[in-house]
């Protein structure tokens, strides 16, 4: 890879750096990109997808006030895209706004309301409300993208969910669904309300579904959670330090317990395949040797640590804390592909996110050795290698589901 004195020809710092420091953009440029209509849509986190060299996907903030510092600027020349810095630039790729975003369900509803793209995947969060916002523990650096302000939330049909993922699937927007939702005060951690979604989902598409959820108080429902259809699931202890995550995480450290999150993860990793139960472990709200310490512990449990960056957004209550600088965290990802690697953990379910650094991408903090590793991978990349997923998931689960039947009676 090139030597310069930017980040430009690194994918993996460039990712990390336009996501801390955003881009500047013409108007022009936006237009050209198919961009400006992005404006117009609701609750769109309005960030600009790139797609930089090897096929990381990026989404970079430009309309906050703080982009205007950025030393990054997306500039067009005949009908080709680049990033600039200084007088170096890279050529990249720009993900037009999806043209689904807005239409409207047959009930109503703008589909950028219920579901929005994250590189390869379509996240939509049925339920709109979060039961710690009624009790003012909810996650202090939660934002309220969910409705934490009203305290009544929204909830979308099982048939508002199928037409957006149909819309986003038409358009080839996605190729996995992501479904979440916030903590529920009920002994399966939710899995009972989403269970319908993602049967459906799983019905009309031929398609990977990840369940984002907070863990469920007995283990049983991660069963559940598996034998329902979904592929993949993410407990996100968000913060590894206990008395942080006491601190950071009021409502899941009094009505949870970080053990429970442990040992849900534990369990997950025996009933879900290699590499498809995750955790987040959220980068700057706790020391650099913390995160670390977290991204051993969980890749030796076979948890695959996934990375996001925090930024103090207004909404959020934990103003206090600063960015982190790329240079200060670049260690933190290089640490993640090595812990991932030595511990045979497969990393090809977790990637082509725009929103996060994912585990593969850690490659790209390593030396040159890693990438050559990668050529296996990229297989598993293609549409090829999706279906192939998709048919072994579905052979797996069937298998698992009735052993997993066979010992739920011996347990009796
Ligand atoms: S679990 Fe925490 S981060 Fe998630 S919606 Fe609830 S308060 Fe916000």
């Amino acid at each position: 890879m090139k030597q310069t004195k930017t980040y430009l020809h690194n994918p993996g710092y460039l990712k990390i750096d336009l996501m801390l420091k955003g881009i500047r953009v013409d108007k022009e440029v936006l237009k050209k990109a198919n961009m400006d209509k992005c404006r117009n849509l609701f609750d769109v986190a309005c960030g600009i997808d790139v797609i930089l060299p090897h096929n990381t996907w990026v989404t970079v903030p430009y309309i906050e006030d703080f982009t205007k510092d950025s030393p990054y600027e997306l500039m067009e020349r005949d009908g080709r895209f680049f990033i600039t810095h200084g007088d170096e630039s890279v050529q990249v790729s720009v993900v037009p706004t999806p043209e689904f975003y807005t239409l409207k369900t047959t009930t109503g509803i703008q589909l950028s309301r219920i579901g929005l793209v994250h590189g390869g995947y379509v996240a939509i969060t049925p339920a709109t409300q979060c039961d710690f916002f009624n009790k003012a523990i909810e996650c202090r650096y939660c934002a309220g993208n969910l409705d934490i302000y009203s305290n009544k939330g929204r909830v979308y049909s099982v048939e508002d969910v199928l037409e957006t993922v149909e819309a986003a699937y038409k358009e080839g927007k996605a190729e996995i669904v992501y479904i979440s939702i916030g903590f529920s005060d009920t002994p399966d951690g939710g899995i009972e309300f989403l269970k319908p979604y993602i049967q459906a989902i799983k019905k009309h598409f031929n398609t990977l579904v990840a369940v984002e959820a907070l863990p469920p108080k007995e283990n049983r429902w991660v069963d559940e959670t598996y034998a329902v259809g979904a592929d993949s699931v993410l407990y996100n202890l968000e913060i590894f330090n206990p008395k942080l995550f006491d601190e950071i995480c009021p409502g899941r450290a009094t009505l949870i317990g970080r053990e429970r999150y442990l040992d849900a993860l534990r369990y997950a990793t025996t009933i879900f395949p290699n590499g498809t139960v995750a955790s987040h472990l959220i980068v700057g709200l706790e020391p650099i040797e913390s995160t670390m310490s977290g991204i051993d512990y969980f890749t030796n449990i076979g948890v695959v640590p996934i990375l996001p960056i925090y930024r103090p957004s207004l909404g959020a209550k934990l103003s206090q804390y600063k960015m982190p600088a790329t240079k200060d965290i670049a260690p933190l990802y290089g640490h993640l592909y090595r812990a991932v690697t030595a511990n045979k953990i497969n990393t090809t379910w977790v990637r082509d996110i725009s929103i996060v650094t994912t585990p593969l991408e850690g490659r790209f903090f390593v030396g040159d050795e890693a990438r050559m590793k990668t050529w296996m991978q990229n297989f598993y990349k293609s549409r090829l290698g999706l279906k192939a997923a998709w048919s072994l998931a579905t052979l797996r689960r069937k298998l698992k589901v009735k052993v997993g039947e066979s010992s739920a009676h011996r347990d009796k």
